[in-house]
């Protein structure tokens, strides 16, 4: 037997700890050479009292194996508990997350046979950062970043994703005719590293558009890549219009460790009663182990599980009279697949897997050498009940001989001068001060004296963002109606 793969495995909550023991059950019945390393994670350490769901004594396993396979945990409900999911996937640098959506019609119910989507989502930046602030009394804020280095990752794999596995094309969906800076960033990167791939297919679409033609007529794609809040939701729809939620796994990988699971939760109500589907959970693992490079056993476990689906031994949650034979328990669902080891599905596609997973690289390019100049500076006022007028008459008064009040904008659009009266408006004034020439650079001293009058004059300043160009060109952009 091959040299046993050390692992980390948690039984999590709810039903995990059933799926677990099936997935374990039927990995290992089909020859997985798996040396497993138990942690606890989830609702019970929670609620002794460590706010991340994970011991010091988990991270050290986790970060020696650097392979998890993860049943869902319970997060409890309440303020204070911070997800699990996010703090393991932005902690272990898994900036990947990789989700097969396959139809398996005419044996599971839906409207879209021959559905075969992967979905590639970006997993440690946009607006899943966590940044936030309460800006005033009335304004929320959520910081949405997107890295140059973060972009080439992500975009780089899935294209290594799509040549590995064969197929055609890779999608980019985003909102750059909004957000032109950073899916704006997203999408140049997808362009440039697109064009390193000649032999696969690309195209961009803006992601509402795109999002109503993926539920519509998800024949249409083959493999997408898009930011991390797109691609959360999307995921699900993904999953659920496959078939269902149930059936799928999820990788999520990054340059060291990685980690494999179901995308359902845990389904408490369901717990402890022998009726969870473990299938989600199985294919999570069954892309550990393409990972780990147990190629061979990925696929007697995967076409044993495809030939049960045919065979229409289901669970209730698929279970649907006249499509499916047998309705089954998960420890029948278990035997049912370990039975079928070394068989192939008759009608479905067989899976195949020649190669292991991608092969990861740091795949980031040159630091970006470009010159950097201060042009000017935001300062975030608070508006203490003044209109826009007054407020920008008075604040022209008492900046006088500093950087000069070139407009002031109320969540984004523009109110002074010439607002209009229509404009809704917030206690937050968001006021811009630039030199005379708009591309001259500012010191440090210039804003400092600025802020200074600004306080002095009894301003209450809320942030600040100082406005840059990089080798000449705006590393901002201008408020509506600007
Ligand atoms: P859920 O996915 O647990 O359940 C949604 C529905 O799907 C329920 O009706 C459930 O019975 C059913 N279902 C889910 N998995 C099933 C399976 N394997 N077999 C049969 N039926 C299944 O979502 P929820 O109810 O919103 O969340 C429950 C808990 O799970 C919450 O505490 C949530 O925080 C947690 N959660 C964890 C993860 C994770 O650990 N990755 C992901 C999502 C939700």
């Amino acid at each position: 037997m091959a040299n046993k793969t050390p692992i980390t495995v948690a039984h999590g909550d709810g039903i995990g700890p059933e799926i677990m023991d099936a997935t374990l059950h039927i990995i290992q019945s089909a020859g997985a050479a798996l040396e497993i390393e138990t942690i606890e994670i989830g609702e019970k350490v929670y609620l002794s009292g460590n706010s991340a769901g994970i011991a010091d004594s988990a991270w050290e396993s986790l970060r020696r194996t650097k392979v998890f396979l993860k049943a869902p945990i319970t997060t409890p409900q309440g303020g204070g508990f911070k997800s699990l999911n996010v703090t393991t996937r932005k902690r272990l640098g898994l900036y990947a997350n990789i989700r097969p959506c396959v139809s398996y019609h005419p044996f599971v119910n839906t409207k879209h046979p021959g559905m075969d989507v992967v979905i590639v989502r970006e997993n440690e930046e946009d607006l899943y950062a966590g940044i936030e602030y309460q800006l005033s009394p009335d304004v929320m804020e959520c910081l949405k970043l997107i890295s140059r280095p973060g972009c080439e990752k992500i975009v780089r794999f899935a294209f290594e994703y799509a040549k590995l596995n064969n197929r055609k094309k890779v999608t980019c969906f985003t909102k750059d005719n909004i957000m032109k800076m950073t899916d704006g960033l997203f999408h140049k990167v997808f362009d440039e590293i697109a064009a390193e791939y000649p032999e696969i297919e690309n195209e961009h679409w803006i992601v509402d558009i795109g999002a109503a033609k993926l539920a519509d007529t998800p024949n249409a794609f083959d493999v997408i890549v898009m930011p991390n809040l797109y691609g959360d939701i999307l995921s699900d729809v993904a999953a659920q219009i496959a078939g269902s939620v149930g059936l799928a796994g999820s990788a999520n990988v990054g340059l060291q460790c990685s980690m494999f699971e179901a995308i359902h939760g845990s389904a408490p109500r369901r717990a402890g009663q022998n009726l969870a589907n473990p299938s989600g959970l199985l294919l999570g693992g069954v892309m550990m182990l393409v990972h780990i490079e147990q190629m061979e056993i990925a696929e007697r476990v995967h076409n044993a599980w495809l030939k049960t689906m045919e065979d229409g031994v289901h669970t209730y949650d698929i279970f649907k009279e006249g499509v499916s034979k047998q309705k089954v328990g998960t420890k029948e669902f278990a035997e049912a697949v370990v039975a079928r080891l070394g068989q192939k599905p008759a009608t479905l596609k067989a899976a195949k897997y020649a190669t292991g997973g991608v092969k990861r690289k740091e795949w980031t390019r040159k630091p970006n050498t470009a010159k950097v100049e201060m042009v000017g500076v935001d300062l975030y006022l608070s508006s203490r009940g003044a209109t826009a007028k007054e407020f920008g008459d008075k604040l022209v008064s008492v900046t006088q001989d500093s950087l000069k009040l070139t407009g002031i904008s109320n969540r984004g659009t523009i109110i002074w001068p010439g607002s209009f009266p229509e404009t809704f408006v917030t206690d937050d004034f968001r006021c811009r001060f630039q030199p005379a020439d708009v591309n001259a650079a500012v010191s440090q001293d210039q804003v400092l004296a600025l802020m200074g009058k600004v306080a002095v004059a009894g301003y209450d300043i809320i942030k600040t963002e100082t406005l840059r160009n990089y080798d000449g060109k705006a590393g901002y952009t201008l408020a509506q109606g600007q």
